[in-house]
Parts: C-alpha cells; sequence; structure tokens
C-alpha cells in the first residue's frame, strides 16, 4: 500500500473538514456553507461514505480529503500529503535521489544569488547618485517610495561589472552569476552585466522567492523590456508578476485582474487594487492558469482598446476577418472557461490609456472598470455585431459562421442555449433557425472527428472493476505510452477523483520530459509512479491501434463515471432536501442542473455508435 492510500485509510474527511467548517448532519452525510464561495444556503456537501466533497453550487468543484487541504490551504500536493500525513501519524520517508537533491540545492543558491542581487540594485536606486534619472522616471510615473520598498525596484548601473564585482565580493562565483542570468557570456569567454542602465523588477514566484528580473530601459536601448534569460529558477511563461504580494486578495476577492506591464501592477496595488497581476506581455499560458487556478476561476483580462479590436475600423466588406474582433486566442478562452467551470471577463480601458494612467488619473475608474467588465463571450458577440451591419443579410451569415463554433465549445446546454437566446435576438433571426445551424454544424464536427481514427476490436473492460483501477490503469497506459497523449485532449484533470491521481495526470499534461516530469514529482508520488510504469499490459503491448481504441474507451469511461456519480450525489442529495423539508430554493437549484442526465444521454449514444462499428467490424 502507498503512503498516500495509508493516510487516506487513517483519516476521515468528515473529522478532517470538520476542523475547518461547521458541517451539519444531512441524512448520512453532512452539509454546510461552501467554504469555498460566498452562499447563504448550504451547497457544500461531504459523503462520506465515499470520503468526498462537493460544492453543487457556484464551485460546482469536489474531490478528495487532499483536493479540499490542498484548496483551503493554498498548498500543493505535496505539502497537503506532509500536513495529512501528520495528523494520520504517517511516517513520509524521503526517497534519497542524488540527482534531485544536487538540482535542490543549484535551484536554492539561484534564489539566494536572486535575492542578494534585487536587494544590491534596490540599495542603489535608494542611494546611489547615478541613480536620480531612474528615481525622476519612478516617481514621474507616480510610484510611492513605499510602493518600490514594497516591490524592492532597484536600479542597475551603466557600468559593465557593477553586479559581478559586488557578487563576486559576496563569494559567489563568475559561473554562478552566469547561469543565474546576471551575467551575459562574450565570445572570448568573458563576463559582464546583463542589466545596465536599467530599472529593476525583481520576480518573484508565488511563494515570494525572487526567481528573476525584468529591466527597463532608461534610455533609448532596446529591448525597452529584458528579461532574466530561462534559468533553473526562471521561466518567463510561467510567471506572473506581483503575484507573491497579489496571492491573498485573489483569494479574498475571489477574482484575479490581469495586465500587461510591471508599472500597472505597482500603480494598482499602491491605490489598494491588490488582485492585479501582470502577464509579463505574453497572451497567458497554461502555467500561468496552473497558478491562478490556484486561487481563483474569475479572470479578468484588462485589454487596451486596440488589442480588443474596437478601433474604429471602416465597414468595408472586405477584410471580414480582420474586423472581427474573435482572435482564435478567444476561443480558447472560452474553452478554458468550459474546462475549469472559470469565467473570463474582458475588461477594456479607455482609449490610448494603460491601467496605471487609468488608475492614477481616477481611482474610482479601476473599480468601475472592473464591475463593468464583460463576459468573454458576451463581449466578442456585442464587439462583433458592433463591427457589422446587423441588418444586412450577409452580414448575418458571417456573424452566425464566426459564432457557432463558439456556441458549439459549450459543453454546458444552458450556457449554450443562453447564448443562442442573445445571438437571436442581437440578429434578429429566429432561434430554431440558429439551432439548426448549430445542429448542423455539430453533425459536421462530429463527422470530421469520426473519421479521425479506425477502430479495431479490443476492449479492455472486463479488467476494469471500480473506480481508482480505472484511474490508475488510465493512467498507467498514458504514461508508459507517450504517444497516446494526442488521444486524450478531450481528458480533464477533474475526472480523476483521487488527487493523487490528479496530480500525475496534471504534471504529465504539462510536461513534455518524462525525466523532468518525474523529478519534478514528490517523493511519495514518485514511487507511486514507479508503481504505474511497472503495470503490464500483455495484450496489447504490440497493437498500436488497440492500445488507441484502449485509452478511448478508458477516456469515455472517466468521462461517464464522473457524470454519473455526480448525477447520483445530486440524487440522493435531492432525497434528504425532500425528507427534511430543505428549503424550496435549493431543491430548484439542484434539479436545474439538467445538464448531467443528457450529457449522461450523449455519452451513452456515442457509446452504443461506437459499440455497433467495433460489431460490425468484428463481423
Ligand atoms: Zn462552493
Amino acid at each position: 500500500m502507498s503512503v498516500i492510500d495509508d493516510v487516506k485509510q487513517k483519516l476521515d474527511i468528515v473529522q478532517v473538514v470538520s476542523e475547518y467548517v461547521k458541517l451539519q448532519k444531512a441524512g448520512k452525510n453532512y452539509k454546510s456553507a461552501c467554504p469555498f464561495h460566498s452562499e447563504k444556503n448550504p451547497s457544500f456537501f461531504v459523503f462520506p461514505d465515499r470520503q468526498s466533497w462537493h460544492c453543487f453550487g457556484a464551485c460546482g468543484t469536489g474531490g478528495d480529503i487532499f483536493s479540499f487541504i490542498m484548496k483551503k490551504e493554498g498548498i500543493d500536493f505535496a505539502q497537503a500529503l506532509r500536513l495529512l500525513a501528520d495528523k494520520a501519524g504517517v511516517t513520509l520517508v524521503e526517497r534519497a535521489s542524488p540527482r534531485r537533491e544536487e538540482e535542490n540545492r543549484e535551484r536554492e543558491l539561484l534564489f539566494e544569488l536572486n535575492e542578494a542581487a534585487a536587494a544590491y540594485y534596490h540599495h542603489l536606486l535608494l542611494n546611489a547618485s547615478s541613480a536620480e534619472a531612474a528615481r525622476n522616471y519612478v516617481k514621474g510615473r507616480g510610484i510611492s517610495i513605499e510602493t518600490i520598498k514594497d516591490f524592492q525596484i532597484g536600479y542597475a548601473p551603466e557600468g559593465w561589472d557593477t553586479i559581478k564585482q559586488y557578487l563576486n565580493g559576496k563569494g559567489y562565483s563568475e559561473a554562478e552569476l552566469l547561469n543565474a542570468g546576471l551575467l551575459v557570456e562574450r565570445d572570448d569567454k568573458n563576463m559582464y552585466d546583463r542589466f545596465r542602465n536599467r530599472l529593476m523588477f525583481p520576480i518573484r514566484n508565488i511563494q515570494g522567492k525572487v526567481t528573476g528580473f525584468g529591466g527597463r530601459a532608461l534610455d533609448d536601448s532596446l529591448p525597452k523590456y529584458l528579461n532574466s534569460p530561462q534559468t533553473p529558477v526562471f521561466d518567463k511563461s510561467g510567471s506572473l508578476y506581483g503575484i507573491d504580494r497579489a496571492k491573498t486578495a485573489i483569494r479574498q476577492k475571489n477574482q484575479v485582474v490581469i495586465v500587461e506591464g510591471y508599472m500597472d501592477v505597482l500603480v494598482a496595488h499602491q491605490y489598494g487594487n491588490t488582485n492585479v497581476v501582470a502577464s509579463m506581455g505574453t497572451a497567458m499560458t497554461d502555467k500561468q492558469l496552473t497558478i491562478i487556478k490556484g486561487l481563483t476561476r474569475n479572470l479578468i483580462l484588462a485589454l487596451d482598446a486596440d488589442a480588443a479590436g474596437i478601433d474604429a475600423v471602416s465597414r468595408s466588406g472586405e477584410m471580414v476577418d480582420k474586423m472581427l474582433p474573435v482572435p482564435p486566442s478567444f476561443y480558447g478562452w472560452v474553452k478554458y472557461e468550459d474546462a475549469q467551470n472559470a469565467e473570463v471577463k474582458i475588461m477594456i480601458l479607455p482609449p490610448g490609456k494603460d491601467p496605471d494612467e487609468v488608475i492614477i488619473e481616477e481611482p474610482g475608474g479601476w473599480q468601475k472598470l472592473t464591475t463593468d467588465a464583460k463576459p468573454m463571450v458576451d463581449f466578442i458577440f456585442e464587439s462583433a455585431v458592433a463591427k457589422l451591419n446587423p441588418e444586412s443579410a450577409r452580414d448575418k451569415s458571417i456573424l452566425v459562421e464566426k459564432l457557432l463554433p463558439l456556441l458549439n465549445e459549450m459543453k454546458d446546454p444552458i450556457r449554450q442555449a443562453h447564448y443562442l437566446g442573445r445571438l437571436s435576438r442581437l440578429l434578429k433571426i429566429e432561434e430554431h433557425v440558429l439551432s439548426d445551424s448549430l445542429r448542423k454544424f455539430k453533425a459536421i464536427e462530429k463527422k470530421r472527428k469520426g473519421t479521425r481514427s479506425v477502430r479495431s476490436f479490443a476492449s479492455p473492460s472486463h479488467n476494469i472493476v471500480s473506480s481508482s483501477p480505472l484511474e490508475q490503469y488510465c493512467l498507467a497506459l498514458l504514461l508508459q505510452y507517450p504517444e497516446l497523449k494526442s488521444e486524450c485532449t478531450e481528458l480533464s484533470p477533474d475526472y480523476f477523483e483521487n488527487t493523487e491521481n490528479r496530480e500525475l495526470f496534471e504534471k504529465w499534461q504539462q510536461s513534455n520530459n518524462f525525466a523532468s516530469f518525474k523529478d519534478s514529482l514528490d517523493s511519495a508520488l514518485q514511487q507511486y509512479l514507479d508503481n504505474l510504469m511497472a503495470r503490464a499490459f500483455p495484450s496489447i503491448t504490440d497493437n498500436e491501434s488497440a492500445r488507441r481504441e484502449t485509452i478511448e474507451d478508458c477516456v469515455t469511461r472517466l468521462q461517464e463515471r464522473r457524470l454519473r456519480n455526480l448525477e447520483s450525489q445530486k440524487q440522493e442529495l435531492l432525497a434528504i432536501e425532500a425528507e427534511i423539508g430543505g428549503t424550496g430554493a435549493e431543491l430548484a437549484k439542484l434539479e436545474e442542473g439538467q445538464e448531467i442526465p443528457k450529457q449522461l444521454k450523449e455519452i451513452f449514444i456515442e457509446q452504443n455508435r461506437r459499440h455497433r462499428q467495433i460489431k460490425s467490424e468484428a463481423e
């Protein structure tokens, strides 16, 4: 038995949750107001039989004892395992991995070095006479001395070896400085300071450790913004500027506002808008979203009018694609919302203004912009309609053609129906005409996807009995045959009910290299991973198409199981509520969730279709 199972067996979820939440008995289960969102009527339930929890309200999520602690304490799996093992009296044996230890030492050294550099740059900004221009620049942008200190803003002087000299003097070698990205190596092997005559922004991870720097040129040097290179601790695409100082507010407000620049973050925080972070000038990446996901599912993207595409483009018939402000990334966002049960809103800044300017000019204005932020899809609809002439038949069909794929992304039928209605009103087209078009579009999409793979006859189903073995089987298969990754784009971490499986799956999804994936795991998970890797799949070892068939089957089964569980939990709750005379509102709220049976039905239809096909191929 793995230590993870051991911990699970020794602890009772009801008891652990009770330490955080006041639970009320409801039949054989327990309920309470949800600790993760604010509400009056309890929709947070704990199920002792399954040792699981679920919020049927705004969160719509649930999980096991690990995910509860991770969410409640805002910690990762490894930390939650330590906390719970401690509670359970289970000793965790840290497996010594020389390579891992060495890497940890290297990372710690880099953090230490960056910290020292940040402190020195900061000291220079506050004190050096050569920093006069830098100080004036910051002052001119409206940044207070407190903010400079809070964010440890610094100054890198013009010289070629300021930081090199200073840190050499502290005992760090040139090789170490090079590794941290503070120095650059010339062809002749000489090294010099990477950041010169720049305003320095230390970039910290969520734990507050300095991972790297952003340096803004104080003269005409290019690039205007220079970042640390990729190092063992710095990854630009996985960084969010200000996250260490914003995390508490993001959790409390259950909302994050994402801006582009360092200055925007500084000013926002200075004026009390502490749930603001910057995306480092890049489009949001999966890594950044993973960090945010641990804090909130409500995102507001602050876009300037240009980026949002609401500049005044003339309504000429050509260049329709450009005119429609639906960049591909927006479709991605709608998908993200759907998969993560998140809401993404768009905040449009006044033309020609950056967030920091808006905040300084009219502090209340920012609050208003936040409140006025529009849900992504509403925004897309409205700006698309504003671009084209909804009175013109041609423009109407263009709009429908552009917007249907968006509706098709929505897996929640209620949401889909809502937007179908909106579109119908906006375009003055009868709803049934639109839903016909959507149905046709769906059919074409399905056909396109259906022809993708030819199925052969093989069924792993007799091996799969209960929930956890299914998760393990699926994971083991994926891990051993990485080429199957492309087959499970529809598999979401939520389908794994056991946090250890979910954790492995998520980390595996994000990595493209097995060694680094394994290294990123906690040692208890590494052990667990070894077990999964040792599993044999005799019947499909030599048969690639059978493996594909098998994994697709697993994915469908996981989906089906998730929906079934949700449905049965719901039924159970309805029964309890009815028995104890629960409030009508709660009942209505729970009954409203008709999407589950519908989705289940779709899965059954798909499965039937598949089985018929398999049968006919086998005959
Ligand atoms: Zn909730």
